[in-house]
């Protein structure tokens, strides 16, 4: 019965990792990595996370199910993480449920959207995370774009608004919260305040992807578009991921938010969401929605956990600054400013695509076709190692 079922390509992230593990260079670095790593280049086990699983095991609970729509003291305090000072004049239409990680809670909004707006297109940033288009395909959606990033490394704000002046009232408009991925360039105040302006004008429904809250310049200053829709007080959506800021990817940690029109919206709205959970995975996993419930409710372990999110986010601009720093000094006719400009956990490089493969083959460096590397797979070892091989490729 599968014999003309045809074969997919290969994930182009998955498959640099796989080219690096099976790579017996001892100089090899992957820079195609999505994940944060520290300075001994492994993924982190924060303290706030270890001593939340603690006290989860000392308390000897039961493996019972959760919710439909997740732990409440989860989804109460991820909604207080997520508004903040604009929770109160939110509240009574608001709708938080704990998520499978950011793709679980883009998955919800996305099957959600496509019931209450089928006739709807969504609008990605070009470039955008690779699975933003796949996703919204999948749930049925055609998936365009918007101008975002410039051949000349700068951020196409002009052709984002050009093109949000022509959307029909119901499309909708996917953005990144903070830190996007891949070119690490974000929008200043002013452009999330025109942006917001300019959507409910067209009565376009705005879906904030934040996956880095925390990691540009700390959680209430990463806060500031979600303020900007908040404020306003229209409808429109947050998909949330403690994935990188708690460093808990494999436990599938995450949030979707809907602001819906009014108090009278929000019975029918989670309704909605409850029968995709429902029906997609009945009920979100336990163990990571305690833990953060844990972190986020214990005044003492969200100091902590703010602490140590403090130290991701100084170090990968360490490393940017290491980074700019040694390719200025080498390639001294080139800018390379805009790497400390970029925020988050990525630069897009500008490296071309030969660039990139001769950084595989001759010096078992690996980064994505795209040019993004990941700035946090960096560290002190390596820095120098990096810094001359990008610098050999970009001389010849
Ligand atoms: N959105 C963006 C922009 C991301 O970069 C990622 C993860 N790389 C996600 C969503 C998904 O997050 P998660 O791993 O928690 O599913």
């Amino acid at each position: 019965p599968f014999a003309h079922v045809q074969q997919l390509p290969r994930d182009p992230v998955l498959g640099i990792t796989e080219a690096f593990v099976a790579d017996s260079s001892p100089r090899k670095v992957n820079l195609g990595v999505g994940v944060y790593l520290d300075e001994n280049g492994h993924v982190p086990l924060l303290d706030c996370v270890q001593q939340a699983e603690e006290e989860l095991l000392r308390r000897k609970g039961p493996h019972s199910y959760v919710p439909i729509d997740g732990i409440a003291a989860f989804d109460n305090a991820v909604a207080s993480l997520i508004f903040s000072g604009e929770r109160p004049s939110l509240d009574e239409r608001l709708v938080t449920v704990q998520a499978l990680g950011g793709t679980g809670a883009l998955k919800l909004g996305a099957d959600f959207l496509r019931t209450t707006n089928p006739s709807a297109r969504i609008w990605i940033s070009d470039p955008s995370w690779e699975n933003h288009r796949a996703l919204f395909s999948a749930a049925g959606f055609e998936v365009e774009t918007y101008p975002y990033y410039r051949a000349d490394g700068g951020l196409d704000f002009a052709g984002l608004i050009q093109t949000l002046s022509s959307l029909p009232s119901g499309d909708i408009l996917l953005l990144h919260a903070c830190c996007h991925n891949p070119t690490g360039l974000d929008l200043e105040p002013y452009q999330w305040a025109e942006i917001q302006a300019l959507a409910a004008e067209r009565g376009v429904i705005p879906f904030l992807d934040a996956a880095y809250l925390g990691f540009a310049d700390g959680l209430d200053a990463d806060r500031v578009a979600i303020d900007t829709f908040a404020q306003a007080g229209l409808p429109f959506l947050v998909s949330f991921s403690f994935s990188k800021s708690l460093s808990l990817y494999g436990e599938r940690v995450g949030a979707l938010a809907v602001v819906t029109g009014g108090a009278a919206e929000r019975g029918p709205v989670l309704s909605q969401i409850k029968r995709i959970a429902r029906t997609t995975y009945s009920s979100p996993p336990s163990h990571g929605g305690a833990t953060v419930a844990t972190i986020l409710n214990e005044p003492g372990l969200t100091a902590l956990w703010h602490d140590e999110l403090a130290l991701m986010r100084d170090r990968i601009k360490a490393m940017r600054e290491g980074l700019a720093e040694r390719l200025r000094v080498q390639v001294p006719d080139r800018d390379f400013s805009f790497i400390t400009r970029q925020r988050g956990m990525f630069s897009y490089s500008g490296l071309s695509k030969e660039a990139v493969e001769m950084l595989r083959s001759r010096f078992s460096i690996y980064a994505l076709d795209s040019g993004r590397i990941c700035v946090a797979a960096l560290n002190k070892a390596n820095l120098d190692i990096v810094a001359e091989a990008i610098a050999t490729v970009l001389r010849e």
